[in-house]
């Protein structure tokens, strides 16, 4: 076992070794530029993207000429939500104040170029409601961006009602799906109208991701130049990571396929520290509508420096792993009513079909043994 040993796979997760094989021609043999398309070397090249955009779409069972591809989440929700609102009047936009900084930051800009924004607020478990958002809707509400499952807390979100909220108004729809794929299964016949993900959160590399415009909004680039992806965004195409994109897609059923495992992971180490901790730990991830991949606990009666200054043999986040350098405590904590300092003490336990049971019973020892110590 290696130490320390990774429970934060919601953070990133290692490239897939298929996916790795499948990647390397393309670095050195393969190495045409899709845009060339006078000679073998870029038909190989624009064949390669051609397989990869299949196999995204037909994972999501969209029309592959819905995907563009991007250098990740962050990039692909700025391409969506300024693209959309690019050339529209200043109107309202809806979000919550439980998104990753990659969304939250955009309506923040946003608000201040003159754009009114409402920050819906979750429920005692973490939930936006259909009403909330229902309620919040206005005359001149222009998008709707709300996430799929929550990075920090591992909420799955009422989508189907927010599309079905959205459609009945007319409203964009737009969803950061960057911590569902592998971790639930879509319901397909009501997908967000503009989806944003990352290679890296399911076992693709890192800088690439994509946006699905599976709807007619309409999104405008954000910058100039070659014109690829049909002119939505520009930029010689990396090659090598949209086949390793592609590639991951088709393991996602696979993966999928660990469910039932994950959610006895999550059982056992919630339930061993409930029963030997039950005064000092709060559960963040309560929702009945939780991922099994991910556990948020806050811990009370220890100060969050000396917490982690002792758990150095695994590899665990306290919130976003974009928070992680920063003592400012996570806003989507905040947002559920913790104090600031129970907030800074919270250990994001994520793990993956690639964690072993022995693993789970180190995590479940070392916790144990550190808190107890701690606690005393
Ligand atoms: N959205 C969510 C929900 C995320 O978890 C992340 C990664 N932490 C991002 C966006 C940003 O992804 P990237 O850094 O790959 O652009």
């Amino acid at each position: 076992m290696n130490l320390p040993t990774y429970f934060d796979y919601a953070s990133t997760t290692p490239v897939r070794s298929e996916v790795l094989s499948k990647m390397l021609p393309y670095f050195s043999t393969i190495y045409g530029n899709a845009g060339s398309n006078l000679h073998h070397y870029g038909w190989l090249a624009q064949e390669a993207i051609d397989l990869s955009r299949n196999q995204i779409a037909a994972y999501f069972n969209v029309k592959p000429s819905s995907i563009y591809y991007t250098s990740g989440a962050t990039e692909s929700n700025n391409l969506a939500i300024k693209g959309y609102l690019k050339g529209k009047f200043k109107g309202h936009l809806i979000t919550s104040i439980i998104e990753h900084k990659a969304v939250l930051e955009i309506f923040i800009q946003l608000e201040k170029e003159g754009y009114s924004v409402t920050y819906l607020t979750p429920n005692e478990v973490g939930q936006i409601t259909k009403d909330v958002l229902t309620n919040a809707i206005q005359a001149d509400t222009l998008l709707v961006s709300l996430m799929m499952v929550n990075n920090e807390i591992g909420t799955i979100s009422d989508y189907v009602a927010f599309k079905k909220v959205c459609d009945s108004h007319s409203i964009c729809f737009h969803s950061d799906v960057t911590q569902a794929i592998g971790k639930i299964k879509f319901d397909l016949t009501h997908l967000p109208h503009l989806m944003s993900f990352s290679g890296h959160k399911i076992y693709a590399p890192k800088g690439i991701g994509g946006l699905i415009i599976n709807s007619n909004c309409i999104i405008n680039p954000l910058f100039d130049g070659g014109g690829q992806e049909r002119g939505i965004r520009s930029g010689t195409l990396p090659v090598p990571l949209i086949v390793g994109l592609g590639y991951a897609f088709t393991f996602i059923p696979e993966i999928l396929g660990f469910e039932e495992t994950l959610s006895n992971f999550n059982r056992k180490i919630k339930e061993v520290l409930l029963c030997n901790f039950n005064n000092h730990i709060l559960i963040n991830s309560k929702s009945p509508n939780n991922i099994s991949s991910l556990l948020s606990i806050s811990i009370h009666g220890v100060h969050w420096e000396d917490l982690f200054n002792s758990l150095t043999s695994i590899a665990i986040s306290n919130g976003s792993a974009c928070n992680v350098k920063s003592t400012n405590p996570s806003h989507v904590l905040m947002a559920l009513g913790h104090k600031r300092d129970l907030a800074l003490s919270t250990l994001r336990i994520s793990f993956s079909y690639l964690t072993t049971e022995q693993e789970i019973d180190f995590l479940i020892h070392y916790l144990e043994s550190k808190l107890s110590k701690l606690l005393r």
